[in-house]
């Protein structure tokens, strides 16, 4: 089977909406045709402020929440990525042969660290896509499902493994990104032109997997839109409603027009009404199973070092070769 790579930072107590659609649909409907890895990477994590604990609590709410949207910790090697040395130890070699500049012109970062400014960007926020080529490529990928937010990252991650091979021989599979467009994006409720997030600074236009359903139904009902009081698709005069339409499309499988047809000459109101019960109905079954799964935390930890014993195996593989390609002396 072809190998599927792909992650999720534990940087909330809950996942967001966004989450699930841009990234846990897909990675339910692959599982069956690829070899999977997904990992809860919370050494990217670290890129930003935390409390130990909480970080750690944030660890196992996130795999509880992999395996509660369907990913099966039996079929997929399900693990959390600091458990696996070999992804720090590639990511040093791989930031030996990525470009300073190269680096720099990644958007995720000049975002963020705009918004943290200079004494609060640290050096591991700049190196963070060096750490996540060094995670696909550990498992010789040959797909990765991300959001259209990550598709930056992983050209990164194609160049530097064309580079590596180039320079020291085949060593590296070169991973193909694999973006839904439809879908790719999910955007604040609020701040309709804004990538919903984790970390926003405003959790008023998130909804999260875990909350009450009530709250998130609260949420739509109050979600952003317009002043024209029509249902119609039209992302750039219409970002409010367009994305409540993506949203609600892609959580009952449903085209878009035919959600127009539906509530055509029907005010806002109805539209989020019908949508806020679609939201509810998902998500209700998916936080009841996580939060089951997180009532035996000893549990949820045996299943992540079996999967962990797992992933070292193919890693500590492709580490090797990478240490000798490079020339680092073997210890005998
Ligand atoms: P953070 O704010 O901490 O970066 P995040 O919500 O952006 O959190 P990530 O852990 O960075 O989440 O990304 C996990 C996965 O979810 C990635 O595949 C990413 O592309 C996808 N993703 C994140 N946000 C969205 C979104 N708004 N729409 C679609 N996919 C998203
Ligand atoms: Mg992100």
């Amino acid at each position: 089977k072809p190998r599927l790579y792909s992650g999720m930072q534990p940087s909330a107590d809950s996942l967001q909406i966004g989450n699930y659609i841009g990234a846990l649909m897909q990675w339910r409907d692959l599982q069956e045709a690829y070899d999977a890895f997904f990992s809860v990477v919370d050494l990217h994590a670290l890129t930003q402020p935390n409390d130990p604990a909480e970080l750690r609590e944030k660890t196992r709410r996130t795999a509880a929440q992999y395996i509660a949207a369907g990913i099966e910790p039996a079929r997929s090697t399900l693990y959390v990525q600091s458990h696996v040395r070999a992804h720090a130890e590639l990511a040093w070699i791989l930031s030996t042969i990525t470009g300073f500049g190269e680096a720099g012109r990644m958007t995720q970062f000049k975002d963020k660290s705009q918004r943290y400014g200079s004494d609060a960007t640290s050096v591991g926020l700049f190196t963070y896509p060096v750490l996540m080529a060094a995670d696909i490529l550990l498992y010789q990928t040959d797909i990765v499902p991300v959001g259209d937010d990550q598709k930056q990252h992983v050209e990164l991650t194609r160049d530097l493994a064309e580079r590596f091979n180039s320079r020291y021989g085949q060593t590296f599979r070169v991973p193909m990104p694999v973006i839904q467009q439809e879908t790719a994006r999910i955007y604040d409720l609020q701040v309709p032109t804004a990538k919903m997030s984790k970390s926003a600074e405003s959790d008023a236009g998130v909804l999260w997997l875990l909350d009450d359903p009530a709250k998130s139904a609260k949420k739509v009902m109050r979600a952003v839109t317009d002043s024209e009081g029509s249902v119609r698709y039209d992302r750039e005069n219409k970002p409010g409603v367009s994305n409540l339409l993506v949203i609600y499309a892609a959580l009952t499988g449903r085209q878009i027009p035919s959600i127009e047809d539906e509530y055509a000459g029907r005010g806002y109101g109805d539209f989020k009404k019908g949508l806020a019960e679609v939201v509810v109905n998902e998500f209700g079954p998916v936080r009841e199973r996580a939060l089951e799964l997180l009532a035996d935390p000893a549990e949820l930890d045996r299943v992540l070092a079996a999967n962990a014993a797992r992933a070292d195996e193919v890693a500590d593989a492709t580490l090797a070769s990478v240490y000798d390609k490079v020339g680092l002396l073997r210890r005998v």
